[in-house]
């Protein structure tokens, strides 16, 4: 597919949905349950920076309570006197540009003949254009551009009599990637994607049942880690029971690697892997793949810390911490702007001239997606007066976009979909610059070697291997298609 054509998918202006990244959280029959959401959010902060909001449920009535910007700022205060009751689930998100409509922001509440539910999404849904339009079509009103409106209307629309066989119902008509977790007057839910693309995992405090996107959420508050909700396993926590079911045709796993290379937290176990491990191990082998004499190891920091410490340690080279990093800005991504995103690079980084000056520099990220950040550092360590500056990928190079719940670029924007390694070495100006392998990345996640039939993890990004159909894709491909032929009937007469 040519990247113009993804664009004019891409770029529908009141649609921000397959931008999303987001982390979800809830809580269940517990004494400060909105509280504990908000300390639980808190620490889910990464994967999702421009709102944030809670729900709560006392037995009565629902309360939600949806913030533009960051959770301590939000829910500061005493947060159970205003959002009372002993149950709650919580939202943080990002999304770029057009799309930082506050009656986006979730948990998203719809009362039903069942009573009330209220929603948190962390994914994406790859057919979210086909049912919003059959639904639209049908007449329903929909408050929200995001996808996880479709699943509340779909839930809304079923025959089924009870609220669980509802949201299976739900559930068999959404495509894509995706960790739920929803609350109704009686119940706690959590849903993992049939590939447990997106993770969620159970945690126990004293005794009740806590969800969240990752386990440093349940550390934050002091639950014990259970076990990872499974690819394709829906829980439902009522009382003391925790039910588990099993609502899709039984698929293999294929979790995101993604979580692994940038986005979960280094101190989160996903999928019983220890992030910061599997990160170190990336850098291990980067050493062992394209390693080349230098004098220090210096990470592009935070995301490259745990890698190029691994890099060191299998190189023999001392690991220093050559850039510094101001605290006080948000991740460099999170900029809705390209402008606004390059002067992130400025504000957040600063040379440390006493490592830097007169050395061989290795440099290591975790990944390089436009190749913006990549540049502005490089440029800083030789003005610093590095005498050769080396670049290390952590990750394969990125040639495809993501629709499953990570923030990438279109494809004409990813700096490996479009440059050789020695076009990209120039304009990065680098003396060597080298990627982690697909071989060394299945070495890393201790997987085994990558199997081509079924995939062990959603690769994409590095491979184009897609593990669901893109149904909204295809449809747009195939109406582009169509208006170009008409187009070129007309023109040619
Ligand atoms: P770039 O300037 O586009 O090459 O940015 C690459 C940097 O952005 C990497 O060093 C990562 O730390 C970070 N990054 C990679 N993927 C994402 C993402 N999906 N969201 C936010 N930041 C990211």
């Amino acid at each position: 597919m040519s990247s113009a054509r993804l664009q004019t998918w891409r770029r529908d202006p009141d649609d921000d949905a397959p931008r999303l990244e987001c982390g979800v959280f809830g809580v269940y029959d517990t004494d400060n349950a909105s509280t504990l959401t908000a300390l639980g959010l808190h620490a889910l902060q990464h994967r999702g920076q421009e709102a944030c909001g809670i729900a709560s449920y006392d037995g009565q009535r629902f309360h939600t309570e949806k913030h533009m910007g960051q959770v301590g700022d939000a829910f500061g205060g005493d947060v159970s006197a205003r959002l009372p009751g002993r149950s709650a689930i919580g939202h943080t998100r990002y999304s770029t540009s057009g799309g930082s409509f506050l009656r986006n922001i979730q948990p998203l509440f719809a009362d039903l003949e069942t009573g009330g539910i209220a929603l948190a999404h962390n994914g994406n849904l790859t057919n979210f254009k086909y049912l919003r339009d059959q639904l639209v079509g049908e007449g329903r009103i929909f408050q929200s551009t995001s996808d996880s409106e479709v699943i509340l209307q779909l839930i809304a629309r079923s025959r089924k009599g009870k609220i669980v066989d509802k949201f299976i119902d739900a559930l068999s008509q959404i495509e894509g990637g995706y960790a739920l977790v929803a609350l109704t007057n009686k119940k706690l839910i959590g849903v993992r994607d049939p590939l447990g693309i997106r993770p969620l995992v159970l945690g126990d405090l004293d005794g009740r049942a806590v969800l969240a996107s990752e386990t440093c959420a349940l550390d934050i508050i002091g639950a014990r880690f259970v076990r990872d909700i499974e690819h394709g396993e829906m829980v439902v926590i009522e009382g003391d029971s925790i039910e588990s079911l099993r609502p899709f045709p039984a698929e293999h796993a294929r979790p995101c690697v993604f979580e692994y290379v940038y986005f979960a937290r280094p101190d989160s176990i996903v999928n019983g892997k220890s992030v910061y491990e599997v990160r170190k191990r990336m850098g291990m082998r980067l050493a062992q793949e394209s390693g080349v004499p230098a004098d220090v190891v210096v990470p592009v920091p935070d995301s490259g810390v745990p890698a190029a410490l691994g890099f060191s340690q299998e190189a023999g080279v001392p690991f220093e911490m050559g850039i510094i990093r101001n605290h006080y800005v948000g991740r460099t991504f999170i900029q809705p702007t390209q402008g606004a995103r390059e002067l992130g690079v400025r504000l957040k980084l600063s040379p440390n001239r006493q490592v830097l000056a007169g050395k061989r520099v290795m440099l290591i990220d975790d990944s390089i997606v436009r190749g913006t950040n990549s540049v502005r550092v490089v440029r800083m360590v030789r003005e610093a007066g590095a005498r050769e500056v080396h670049l290390r990928s952590a990750s394969p190079p990125i040639k495809f976009p993501d629709f499953y719940g990570i923030d990438m670029p279109d494809r004409d924007k990813l700096l490996a979909a479009n440059k050789t390694l020695d076009e990209m070495k120039q304009m990065l100006e680098v003396d060597s610059l080298g990627f982690l392998s697909v071989e060394g990345l299945y070495w890393a996640l201790g997987a085994g070697p990558r199997d081509p039939a079924e995939p062990q993890f959603t690769d994409h990004y590095f491979t184009g291997d897609y593990p669901t159909r893109l149904l909204d894709r295809e449809l747009a491909e195939g109406r582009n298609e169509m208006v170009e032929r008409q187009l070129s009937l007309l023109v040619s007469g």
